[in-house]
């Protein structure tokens, strides 16, 4: 049922940093409401910060966007290649004519002015302010100047910057789609705006609203850090003559402690969770309920899924914690869902990561993988801990640690008994019989004969073929290293116990 007029949303980042977890977020919602109201989702680039923008970063965000799935139906195509839609170019570096014209219009209308001030002149003024405890403010000494007086200044060498008009006493108000009825002063803004600067570089601001403006975006969805900045952004809409887009603002991502999310306390580019073994679906179904839910016990959602039931309605308000459990708990969902070819296709890379590093020495086939696919695709909550699972399959052989050897209730000598029994139990096993199901009871029937508890015995075995104290359940381990890797692993240990 598509809104009237048409929707369209836009996700617009700047590429001054790889692609932040909170852009994936608002990138997503902007994407589930497009697709909701059978509008249209576009993807902008706001590089006009040149200095701290740059290609990597435009090629990481695009590249984490596709990854995510969340296809754009007007944008750039990848990283410095055409665009695609009515509205091209879809980068601002290439918009810039546009501002141009735009702050003509507004210059013509006396809505903005030319500004003067340096930045040493602005500096003082803004200590001064500072040192009477008052709030930072331009103090309009460039608003009503005659053309003696700008004359004067041009002679003087002075470049000048371009000022919005922002009204001394008016309140502004909006219907926030997710907050409510928001009013802000407009006294509170800081006092005339500069929307372009003396180098004739155009602010954010400012190209923000001409392009939502040329663009017709019908509804602004973005973070809740920007909500101060709407109604500067009215005002401009205002006097360019243009309605202004519904506005929603996203709740703040937040850190475990409730501050606002950072780098220091939360990893937040998108990449690093890639590189790590989050899966596409598990991200997407995590980041979707990161300030959303669907008002079900519905948790595992898909995009398809989560477009059916997305709502704006259903966005809270308060800060969304970023809660790191529960994304790896969503992802082992999402890994357990994929088929087993898929699986193995999106795990092998994760493997030569571990040969790269030189923590295995062989790579796994493809059926080594599908035959281990029921034991460790419930375990894994990211495909990158994979190593740590079951590397030791695909080592030439294990470090053990002789002190991990010995389980906490034996010493030294039952060790050494223990692993030696068990031995001749499993050698008596050939190639045929060598099955979980097999292996088993003869060793239960050891460890009770001998007043053993199982599990004392087991992780000794365990700690012996594979060096760790955690894998996936021992018998399965064995049959995957197979008969005679076990048998040398376990002579390995006891000559390691010095037997
Ligand atoms: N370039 C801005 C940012 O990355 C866009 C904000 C907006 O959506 O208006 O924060």
């Amino acid at each position: 049922m598509p809104d009237s007029p048409e929707t369209r949303v836009r996700i617009a980042p700047s590429p001054t940093g790889p692609l932040h977890i909170g852009t994936a977020r608002t990138a997503l919602f902007n994407y589930l409401f497009a697709r909701r109201q059978g509008g249209t989702f576009i993807l902008r680039l706001e590089d006009t910060d040149v200095a701290r923008s740059s290609l990597a970063y435009e090629k990481d965000i695009l590249d984490g966007l596709h990854w995510l799935g969340l296809t754009w139906d007007e944008g750039p195509e990848v990283a410095g290649q055409a665009a695609r839609g009515p509205y091209a170019p879809y980068r601002q570096m290439q918009r810039l004519p546009s501002y141009a014209a735009a702050a003509d219009r507004l210059l013509a209308a006396d809505l903005a002015y030319r500004c003067y001030c340096t930045p040493d002149e602005l500096d003082a003024e803004r200590r001064r302010l500072e040192a009477a405890k008052l709030p930072p403010r331009y103090n309009g000494r460039c608003a009503r100047l005659t053309d003696d007086e700008r004359r004067a200044f041009e002679a003087e060498g002075r470049r000048p910057a371009i000022r919005f008009r922002v009204p001394e006493q008016e309140v502004i108000a909006f219907d926030d789609l997710i907050r409510g009825r928001v009013e802000i002063d407009a006294s509170a803004l800081g006092g005339d705006l500069v929307i372009v600067r003396a180098d004739g570089n155009p602010l954010y601001h400012f190209t923000v609203v001409v392009d939502d403006a040329a663009m017709a975006i019908s509804h602004v969805i973005r973070g809740e850090d920007h909500l101060s900045n709407t109604p500067k952004h009215i005002l401009l809409f205002r006097a360019l003559g243009h309605p202004e887009p519904r506005f929603g603002h996203l709740p703040l991502i937040l850190n475990a402690d409730r501050t606002k999310m950072s780098k220091r306390k939360t990893q937040t580019a998108l990449a690093e969770y890639i590189e790590q073994g989050f899966v596409r679906e598990g991200l997407v179904n995590y980041l979707a309920l990161l300030g959303w839910s669907t008002g079900t016990e519905e948790e595992v959602l898909s995009l398809d899924e989560l477009t059916e039931r997305f709502d704006l309605a259903h966005v809270h308000k308060g800060g969304a914690v970023f809660d790191r459990e529960r994304l790896e708990w969503l992802n082992g969902q999402w890994i357990r869902r994929l088929g087993v070819d898929e699986f193995v296709d999106r795990l092998q890379p994760f493997f030569e990561v571990e040969l790269a590093g030189g923590r295995i020495d062989r790579l796994p086939t493809d059926d080594e993988l599908r035959s281990l696919a029921p034991v460790i695709q419930e375990r894994l909550p990211r495909l990158g801990a994979v190593g740590e699972l079951v590397g030791f399959l695909f080592v030439d052989r294990v470090e053990v640690d002789p002190a991990q050897l010995v389980p906490k209730r034996w010493d030294r000598a039952i060790t050494v008994d223990g692993l030696s029994a068990a031995r001749d139990a499993l050698a008596r096993h050939d190639e045929v019989t060598w099955e979980a199901d097999e292996l088993e009871p003869p060793l239960r029937g050891l460890a009770e004969t001998r007043g053993w508890k199982a599990g004392d015995l087991f992780m000794a075995i365990r700690v012996a073929v594979t060096g760790r104290t955690a894998t996936p359940p021992l018998f399965d381990t064995l049959v995957a290293l197979g008969r005679e890797r076990t048998l040398a692993r376990l002579d390995a240990a006891l000559a390691a116990l010095g037997s």
